[in-house]
């Protein structure tokens, strides 16, 4: 689904991606994972057009979508998640579902203004859409809660609901376990398998919970300053000498 060829991105003299390739086979969870400042969050924000790149290229489905903007490629169903912004704190969890913008691809449940009744029919359908998605990852109790009150892993939860309302094709997860403790770790990977085996959802996930991705992930891909370093199955990439030095040598 998204091929990345030789991809630069420079911070003044300094190479934060140095000429990384991979690609991300539809259907899969792909694992990212690498020491701290190896690159990843910027491969990911060269990706989902957050930054532009210095140079190299990105393909989705064999189309060059580099350096569009993040609105361009959420209408193409790829979606990066970020935490959760100030504005949406003091709003209901399902109300934050109900905020999504509108679809994709002329499904928008917006673009008919005509009568009241229609846009409240569109609004009855966006509420049970959320509580769906609310039941799928099993915190329809704190529905009504402010966003703002949810604890770090539920706020990871919302974060992936908010990629439910929408029909994504790729999901690109940054750190998603950080700071959540196990049994919601556990709810979060319940979560993004599901929706890779029931939506057909592909996800390149970075994690350094090497459990959570030996669980969830094939392949892995490992970074290291700014360049793929490796790439296999987790069982693979734990026994390859590159990756212990570059984990272990510093
Ligand atoms: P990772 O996510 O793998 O920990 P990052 O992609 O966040 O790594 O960062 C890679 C390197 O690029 C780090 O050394 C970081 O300090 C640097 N970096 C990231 N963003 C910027 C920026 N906006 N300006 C300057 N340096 C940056
Ligand atoms: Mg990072």
């Amino acid at each position: 689904m998204i091929e990345v060829h030789d991809l630069h991105r420079h911070f003044g003299g300094f190479r934060a991606v140095d000429g990384a390739s991979l690609q991300i086979r539809t259907g899969s969870i792909t694992g990212l994972i690498g020491p701290n400042g190896a690159g990843k969050s910027t491969l990911f924000n060269v990706i989902a057009g957050v930054l532009p790149p210095t140079s190299g290229r990105v393909l989705m489905d064999g189309e060059d979508i580099t350096g569009l903007p993040p609105h361009e490629l959420f209408h193409k169903g790829l979606l990066r998640t970020f935490q959760m912004a100030h504005e949406f704190s003091s709003m209901s969890v399902r109300e934050n579902l109900m905020m999504v913008p509108p679809g994709q691809s002329g499904e928008s449940l917006w673009n008919t203004w005509f009568g009241r009744k229609r846009i409240a029919d569109q609004e009855r359908a966006l509420r049970a859409r959320a509580d769906e998605v609310l039941d799928f990852l099993t915190i329809s109790h704190v529905a009504e809660e402010k966003a703002g009150n949810l604890s770090g892993g539920q706020k990871k939860l919302l974060e992936l609901g908010r990629c439910m309302m929408v029909e994504a094709k790729i999901v690109f997860l940054d750190e998603v376990g950080a700071g959540v403790n196990r049994t919601l770790l556990g709810t979060i990977a319940d979560a993004i398998i599901r929706l890779n085996k029931e939506r057909g959802y592909t996800f390149c996930v970075i994690e350094h919970d090497m459990d959570f991705i030996g669980k969830l992930c094939d392949p892995v891909i490992v970074m290291a300053e700014g360049k793929v370093l490796a790439q296999g199955s987790a069982a693979h990439i734990m026994e390859n000498e590159a990756v212990i030095e570059a984990y272990l040598g510093r």
